[in-house]
């Protein structure tokens, strides 16, 4: 076995059909008196009855979250925080809400209590993100890392079938690109292809049942093995990618990994020949690139950058941006902007 290094990261992880109800006592747990409440609004009505259910603990509560934090609204909400004198924060909803909470934390260290209700796993990273004038900037610190993830599928089966899939493609590119990334070692592997093994029988058995609790189970087992695998592998060319093109050309966060994610495996993948493997037997495929593509055609999601509105221009644009003259980025990208089966790579 080569040497490798691994730092596990402290967060409590509690899944559970039910366990929105937890929430008060693992606040109490971390000695929080007072919450601001962040919540997507699409879970309000489970909001409310967690806001009910906190009682003393509830300090205020912010519904507006936009994706990819907007500096204003990173600004409001950290003036809400002080206004109320919230010692913590719950965060119910996707990456939107749970990065809408790590704004604030990056400048008040006030602990977070995460309740996601999409795949994205943004709950179990250190990594923030924040967008001014355009730009959105990043950056990684243990102050916005939850202290505490509460997984409760109940919270999930409201989730339309076409925001689940692309959601959990999302999840997949981390569970991938976890395997060829110079980060990449023995323990992020092994939770690489257990993350892509619930994550895509989860979606298969979501695909005919949507409200079915053990595939909404299994689908945030998944998510939270890939944001555990991605705080720990970091990214490389595919979310570098997808970060490029979402900022740029405002496409939508999760379908743009659904499109981009099976160009990039079917070139990465092969620098990570032993994960390959392993993850094709975890996806029932024998090919990883394809079986990705034919999952997310499938389950119905884009696999096209054309279908989500981004012309070929700015495809070969993005190439060119991106590294200058490389034929291998601009070979994924058009393949990404055509939506093309990835059969055959070589080197
Ligand atoms: P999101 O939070 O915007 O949610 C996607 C959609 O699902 C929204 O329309 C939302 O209203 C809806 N929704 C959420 N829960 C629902 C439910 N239970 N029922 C019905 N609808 C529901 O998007 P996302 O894909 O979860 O997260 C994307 C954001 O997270 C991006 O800004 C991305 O950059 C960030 N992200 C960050 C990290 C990290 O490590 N920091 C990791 C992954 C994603």
């Amino acid at each position: 076995m080569d040497e490798f290094v691994y730092v596990g990261l402290p967060t409590r992880v509690v899944l559970g059909v039910g366990a929105l109800d937890k929430v008060p006592d693992e606040i109490d747990l971390l000695g929080i008196e007072k919450v601001l409440l962040i919540a997507t609004k699409a879970v309000r009505d489970d909001a409310d009855l967690l806001e009910i259910a906190l009682k003393d603990r509830f300090a205020g509560r912010i519904d507006d979250v936009r994706q990819h934090v907007p500096i204003e609204r990173a600004e409001a909400a950290r003036n809400k925080a002080k206004e109320v004198d919230a010692q913590g924060i719950v965060a119910i909803g996707g990456g939107s809400a749970i990065g809408l909470a790590k704004a604030i934390a990056l400048t008040t260290r006030l602990p977070i209590v995460a309740v996601p209700t999409t795949y994205a796993g943004s709950e179990m990273t250190p990594v923030w993100g924040l967008t001014a004038e355009g730009t959105k900037t990043t950056g990684s610190s243990l102050d916005v890392l939850p202290k505490t993830v509460v997984y409760d599928p109940l919270l999930s089966r409201r989730l339309p079938l076409k925001v689940t899939a692309a959601s959990v493609a999302n999840a997949l590119a981390h569970c991938a690109e976890a395997t060829w990334t110079p980060k990449a070692n023995p323990i992020t592997d092994v939770t690489a292809v257990e993350g892509v093994r619930a994550l895509s029988e989860g979606l298969r058995a979501a695909t005919t049942e949507p409200t079915d609790l053990e595939a909404r189970s299994n689908l945030l087992y998944g998510a939270c093995l890939a944001g555990s695998t991605l705080a720990q592998a970091g990214t490389s060319l595919h979310h570098k990618l997808c970060h490029l093109l979402g900022g740029t050309y405002d496409l939508p966060h999760a379908e743009t990994h659904a499109a981009v994610l099976p160009q990039v495996t079917r070139v990465k993948a092969l620098d990570a020949p032993r994960a390959k493997v392993r993850l094709e037997a975890a996806l029932e495929t024998d090919d990883l690139a394809t079986g990705l593509y034919d999952l997310f055609t499938t389950a119905q999601v884009p696999t096209s950058l054309k279908e989500l509105g981004l012309t070929e221009g700015q495809a070969r644009e993005a190439a060119d941006k991106f590294a200058p003259d490389d034929p291998e980025v601009l070979d994924i990208l058009i393949r990404a902007w055509a939506g093309q089966r990835p059969e055959g790579a070589a080197r």
